[in-house]
């Protein structure tokens, strides 16, 4: 498979081959890659309404909850399985509890998986490769007028995930009844009046029949679950994101986060063009982990491939930190991170239906703008896993029901509008357009108490702190007028809207 670039992308190709795993890593990439193929193409029915329901024979094994997915789906079977003594049914089309990225947190978010029970706040503090004195934000402007916003408590926690992922899997593992599946591919899901059955392909690609009360689908971005359940519209927005675990830079600072970065103006392509943003995380050792990406909306004609993206960073990397004599990639770290504007007052995306419940990524509800389907699913997990305790002992397995013990925050899909002004739009937006932006952003900031940058950066905004914000921004900023109009347009300022009514009336802002 490597071959097959040599040419087309010789950078990833010499980097990769040097890597172990390298051939695997493309594999795993292009499958995520074909999540593109996929738009284009009729949707897939995989969710059925059952005709016959399989004799208790005919079936390979009888679960509580299946679920198709082993990543963020981990840390809730381990859950449901450990606290609340449900036999689940975790298969995975690769590597089970085994992640692509890597993930930051701060500690005291962390400890928040402790609240389910399940994880101790030591086991946690085991999963911190390093934590960090500071992070900053800086966006590429002229360095006089350049803002370098340092905030503390913020991603600054570089969490072992495959650790943390394999002390669930073990939690699974130890509940009897319970069983964990690797290179098992979810099919299809046929559903019956008490339970589904989910059609899967082993390892040998023999087909394999379970039956479960409910089918938790955590496939991620490409999930065919959500596909179908929306329409063939699962995401509005993305964040293609390619990076590495690497040692041996010159310019690495190990004490500090570098949570967003820009180091030029927008990338422009005939018909396109981008705002390319870096992150640089020390993690264990002289270990640094170094993130490229940019944000765009599902529909730009702009190349996002992460394979592209790849090409890319590996030429682009010595302008943001230098490898000097002694660099070695350890791991590549790759994803779309997946975003959706709900147009509405509440959650307008299919994140569930009778007997499906859809998490992490699948469900799409995290925003993109630093934290995403890992810090959601920490904030959440104990909403989650009571909620479908609940529904599962009283029978209501319903959409709505289910819809109900999502991980839909107000706070987050109103910021998760945000993204849009980062999205550079060729068409409308000068260059340094996101620099300058976001350059304003951070001067406003740091003339606000502090709580209001962490509060950002956390997705802990409040309504009221985040009008203060976006009213301080066009006032210094009033380019962003026409951008509102340029990016948003009447739906999408009208969606915006809805979105803060929604927040306003949902009752954690009426009691705060
Ligand atoms: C580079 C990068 C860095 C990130 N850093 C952070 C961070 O610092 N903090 C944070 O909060 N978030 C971060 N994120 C986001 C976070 O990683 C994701 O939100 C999270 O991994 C989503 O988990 P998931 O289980 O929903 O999906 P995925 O991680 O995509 O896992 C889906 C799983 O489903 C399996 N699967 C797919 N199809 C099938 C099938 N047909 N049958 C069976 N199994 C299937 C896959 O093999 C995979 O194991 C980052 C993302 C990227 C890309």
């Amino acid at each position: 498979m490597l071959e097959q670039i040599r040419l087309t992308h010789p950078l990833v190709y010499g980097n990769f081959s040097a890597i172990e795993g390298g051939e695997e890593h493309l594999r795993a990439l292009l499958a995520i890659d074909r999540y593109w193929e996929q738009l284009d193409c009729p949707v897939p029915e995989v969710v059925r309404e059952g005709e016959r329901p399989a004799a208790e024979a005919e079936l390979s094994g009888s679960f509580d909850i299946l679920y198709a997915g082993g990543t963020l789906g981990m840390l809730h079977a381990a859950v449901m399985a450990k606290r609340y003594g449900y036999r689940v049914l975790v298969i995975d089309r690769g590597e089970p509890a085994r992640s692509t990225r890597d993930w930051n947190i701060s500690r005291s978010e962390l400890h928040r998986l402790a609240d389910t029970g399940v994880f101790t706040i030591e086991e946690l503090d085991s999963f911190i490769l390093r934590s960090y004195r500071t992070g900053w934000v800086e966006f590429h402007v002229p360095e006089a007028r350049r803002k370098r916003l340092f905030m503390d408590g913020v991603l600054d926690c570089a969490v072992d995930a495959d650790k943390l992922l394999a002390l669930a899997m073990r939690k699974v593992l130890e509940t009897e009844g319970s069983k964990v599946m690797a290179r098992t591919s979810f099919i299809s899901c046929s559903r019956f009046a008490d339970h589904v059955e989910v059609e899967a392909a082993g390892p040998d690609g023999s087909q394999l029949r379970f039956g479960a009360k409910v089918l938790v689908d955590a496939m991620g971005i490409v999930s065919p679950v959500a596909m179908q359940l929306n329409r063939g519209q699962p995401q509005t927005h993305v964040c293609p994101t390619v990076g590495t675990i690497a040692s041996g830079f010159e310019d690495a600072d190990y004490d500090v986060g570098e949570i967003l970065a820009s180091t030029e103006p927008a990338e422009i392509f005939p018909g396109g063009g981008r705002q390319l943003i870096w992150e640089g995380f020390p993690a264990k050792g002289d270990e640094y982990i170094t993130y490229l990406f940019f944000y765009d909306s599902v529909d730009s004609p702009n190349d996002k491939s992460l394979l592209g993206l790849f090409e890319t960073y590996f030429r682009k990397l010595p302008t943001y930190k230098e490898p000097g004599a002694g660099f070695a990639i350890h791991r590549p770290v790759y994803g779309i991170i997946p975003a959706y504007f709900h147009d509405g007052a509440g959650c307008t995306r299919v994140v569930s239906d009778d007997r499906i419940l859809l998490l992490g990524d699948a469900a799409s509800l995290a925003s993109p703008l630093t934290f995403c389907g890992f810090g959601s699913m920490v904030r959440n997990l104990e909403r989650l896993t009571s909620g479908l305790d609940r529904a599962l002992r009283h029978g209501t397995l319903d959409r709505e029901t289910l819809a109900g013990v999502s991980a839909f925050e107000h706070n987050v899909s109103s910021m998760a509008n945000l993204m849009k002004y980062m999205c550079f739009d060729a068409r409308t937006d000068e260059p340094d357009f996101v620099n300058e932006l976001m350059n304003e952003v951070m001067i406003v900031l740091d003339a606000l108490p502090l709580r209001y940058r962490q509060a950002m950066f956390r997705d802990e905004l409040k309504l009221d702190e985040l009008v203060t914000v976006m009213l301080r921004v066009a006032w210094r900023y009033p380019r962003i007028l026409k951008a509102t109009w340029d990016k948003l347009g009447v739906q999408g300022s009208v969606g915006f809207l809805r979105n803060l009514a929604g927040w306003a009336m949902s009752p954690s802002t009426k009691h705060s």
